[in-house]
């Protein structure tokens, strides 16, 4: 949406083609936490998408507790830092019919239609370029998986979203509260803006296999609710003090399911030979649990804009679309390496990282603002030489300060 809209501000004739309507994304389930930060909050101000900023509740930091392994109901340690500038989450049932309403207000073409192989030829004869941005759909399975880029094959957590009011605010500032439990998964929740106002999202991540992976014979959404409130009570107790008085936001404000973190070629290439070009959750799929997957797409959507309008009348070849995606890739491998490594084990210099930044504040600060823009997070975080020279450096820091 942010590329369709951007598009049509320059002066661009733009077709977007989408198979629900407003009204069915409205009343719909949740389909994300979608908490973005500034970097991606700044390209919507740019176009002019900021439409909730002042009514959304904001994310002022980062906080990280990892349970004590042998003392139940302890924390083995605890921190959180502020974000330089705060982060948001805009329930995507607010913004996506709102910016498919503006689709057509800017004098665009909006089509309400499930987009097949047949759609994307007939498109591809009536458009200069085709951008296929289906998400996890199906269709997207015509890009190739690049399993160069793609370690995983299988689903590496199971995923549940739960929206609630009701929940007590954590002290000093907002923040998305990390909780990561060894070899069980995470929990981490955050305030935001959904269709009835201010809420909080829970996000439970768990291994597959594991007391997190629960969530196939809940049928209704206060099951859905009550398992939310029994994994916190059972694994972050200090979280289901927070919850005491919480009802879900709306009988759709839950979500369970899970995918492989998948990379794929970014062309696709039609029956006519004819080719589309994949933006976003097409061909970069990143498990929730670093928060970047709106983040990745919003800021493809700003290196395509770019990209598109430079290449002035000159035609969009398979060429320019695969040098476009590796000007984005340039960026996405580090958001994409450092989701992965938190999806297997941690080594012990992330071990020691994460629980050193609870003496470091300069080094918290450093771990949370890395959200906002993840190539930061190198080399330190894949290499333990690294690693111990960044922390020395932030010890340092806090001396000074
Ligand atoms: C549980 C969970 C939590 C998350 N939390 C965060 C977070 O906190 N922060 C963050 O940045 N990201 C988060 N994400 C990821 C984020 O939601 C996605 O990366 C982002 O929505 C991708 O945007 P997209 O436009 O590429 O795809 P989508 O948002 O999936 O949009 C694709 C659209 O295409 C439509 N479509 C699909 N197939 C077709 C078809 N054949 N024809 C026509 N239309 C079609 C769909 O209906 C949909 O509207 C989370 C994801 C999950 C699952």
């Amino acid at each position: 949406m942010p590329l369709a809209l951007g598009l049509l501000d320059k002066g661009y004739e733009v077709t977007v083609v989408t198979n629900r309507t407003p009204e069915e994304i409205r009343r719909g389930k949740v389909m994300s936490s979608q908490c973005m930060f500034d970097a991606s909050l700044q390209i919507e101000r740019d176009l002019g998408l900021n439409q909730w900023e002042a009514e959304c509740p904001p994310v002022e930091g980062i906080g990280l507790t990892v349970p004590h392994p042998e003392l139940p109901g302890q924390k083995a340690f605890a921190w959180s830092a502020r974000l330089d500038r705060v982060a948001q989450s805009v329930d995507q049932r607010l913004k996506m019919p709102e910016w498919m309403e503006q689709v057509e207000a800017r004098g665009g073409k909006l089509l309400i239609q499930d987009g097949g192989i047949a759609e994307l030829e007939l498109l591809a004869v009536s458009h200069d370029l085709v951008l296929l941005a289906a998400g996890k759909g199906e269709v997207v399975k015509h890009f190739e998986r690049d399993a160069a880029r793609s370690p995983f094959d299988k689903p590496q957590r199971a995923l549940a979203l739960t929206y609630v009011t009701g929940m007590k605010k954590t002290p000093d500032h907002s923040r998305v509260s990390f909780n990561l439990i060894p070899g069980v998964g995470e929990y981490f929740v955050f305030p935001a803006l959904t269709t009835s106002g201010p809420c909080d999202i829970m996000v439970f991540e768990g291994v597959p296999g594991g007391p997190l992976d629960c969530w196939r014979d809940v049928r209704t959404p206060q099951e859905h609710l009550a398992q939310s409130k029994k994994i916190l009570d059972t694994f972050a107790p200090w979280e289901a003090d927070r919850c005491r008085q919480i009802e879900l936001t709306d009988a759709n404000g839950i979500l369970a399911g899970s995918f492989a973190p998948t990379v794929r070629k970014p062309v696709m290439t039609l029956p006519s030979g004819r080719l589309v070009f994949g933006l976003g959750d097409a061909v970069i799929t990143n498990d929730p649990i670093t928060g970047q997957g709106s983040n990745n797409a919003t800021k493809a959507c700003k290196v395509y804009l770019d990209a598109i309008v430079a290449r002035g009348d000159r035609p969009f070849t398979g060429e320019w679309m695969r040098d476009t995606f590796e000007r984005f890739w340039d960026y996405a491998q580090w958001v994409v390496t450092w989701t992965n490594t938190l999806l297997t084990p941690p080594p012990g210099h992330i071990l020691n990282l994460l629980g050193a930044a609870g003496q470091i504040p300069p080094l918290a600060k450093a771990i949370a603002n890395g959200f906002d823009n993840p190539p930061d997070f190198f080399p330190w975080w894949m290499e333990a030489q690294a690693c111990e020279r960044f922390i020395e450096s932030k010890m340092a820091v806090a001396a000074i300060e």
